[in-house]
């Protein structure tokens, strides 16, 4: 039985290592916070005290964890994942990390004769769970090849964007995206408010007509009727995206004032409420003259 090794057990990563023990892996979990993996050794996972002892015998190491700092210390911080693997094991990054990071850790995991490929996903927690994540990736294709296996319980769509880290560049600019697009729909949400707008009508003219994106489909309802249940991504998560993909950015561009403005409006968001949905961005615009 093919064995792996899941850590991080938050929104997306508590379903995400679910979906392997549907699909028959022998799984050992680790999480910072044991209690997240408390219905996982249910179902029938291994509880393992560290990274490194998760990951000693796994033929594939699956980390889904929040930032650069924390894949840092999972993978090579003390009793971090790479010190156990065995030699040739696959080491697949589904975090949202920094372009840089990615590419340091390939660098450093393949020095120790470890396959490392970067596979950030989009997709809701819910579709964590269900085995529906659109899976980003970035390998060698023999790697790829032998990563497939491991990639089914997450996903079927699997888009294979180049190299180690190139993954990584399109999910950065994937969210760069998305944080525009919602601090821009805050200030229109807003402005409709202030002018007196049915709200209702607002919400249902943007869902329906050009500009009508998932997420502003999403968060234009939201957005006009307070109503942030059922967080799913957080606004630290966004900024933290934005942050990774404005410094990609820098390194290409002479200047991305928009991508910029969108950090910038997370950075307030976040100072607002790190851990609310990202949404709540419309609280700190929506402030008359
Ligand atoms: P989350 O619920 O906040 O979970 C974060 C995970 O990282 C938890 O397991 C947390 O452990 C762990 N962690 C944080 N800091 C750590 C540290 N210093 N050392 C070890 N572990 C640490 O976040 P999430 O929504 O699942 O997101 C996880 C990743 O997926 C992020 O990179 C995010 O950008 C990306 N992502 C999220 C979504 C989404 O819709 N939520 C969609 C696509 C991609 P504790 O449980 O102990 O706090």
């Amino acid at each position: 039985m093919a064995r792996v090794a899941f850590i991080g057990l938050g929104r997306m990563g508590h379903g995400m290592a679910g979906r392997y023990l549907d699909a028959g892996f022998e799984v050992a979990v680790w999480n910072r916070s044991k209690a997240k993996a408390d219905d996982l050794i249910a179902r029938g996972a291994r509880w393992a005290a560290s990274p490194e002892d998760a990951a000693k015998e796994a033929d594939a190491v699956v980390t889904m964890v929040a930032d650069d700092e924390a894949s840092r210390r999972v993978w090579l911080g003390k009793n971090g994942g790479a010190a156990a693997m065995k030699a040739g094991a696959l080491a697949i990054e589904c975090s949202t990390v920094s372009h840089a990071h990615a590419l340091e850790m390939a660098r450093e995991l393949n020095s120790r004769g470890l396959i490392y490929i970067d596979c950030p996903v989009t997709g809701l927690p819910e579709a964590a769970a269900t085995g529906k994540l659109t899976l980003l990736v970035g390998a060698d294709p023999a790697d790829l090849e032998k990563a497939r296996p491991y990639l089914a319980p997450l996903s079927t769509t699997i888009r294979h964007f180049g190299a180690v880290g190139t993954g990584t560049v399109f999910k950065l600019i994937n969210n760069l995206l998305g944080a525009v697009q919602i601090a821009s729909l805050a200030e229109g949400v807003a402005i409709a408010e202030q002018a007196g707008l049915d709200m209702k009508l607002v919400a249902e003219a943007l869902a329906t007509g050009a500009v009508a994106s998932p997420q502003v489909i999403r968060h234009s309802k939201r957005m006009a009727a307070r109503d942030f249940s059922g967080a799913s991504f957080t606004a630290a998560l966004r900024h933290k995206d934005a942050a990774y993909a404005v410094a990609l950015a820098e390194t290409l561009l002479a200047g991305v004032p928009v991508s910029r403005a969108a950090l910038a409006a997370y950075d307030r968001a976040r100072a607002h409420a790190a851990d609310g949905d990202e949404g709540q961005m419309i609280e700190i615009v929506s402030r008359p003259k």
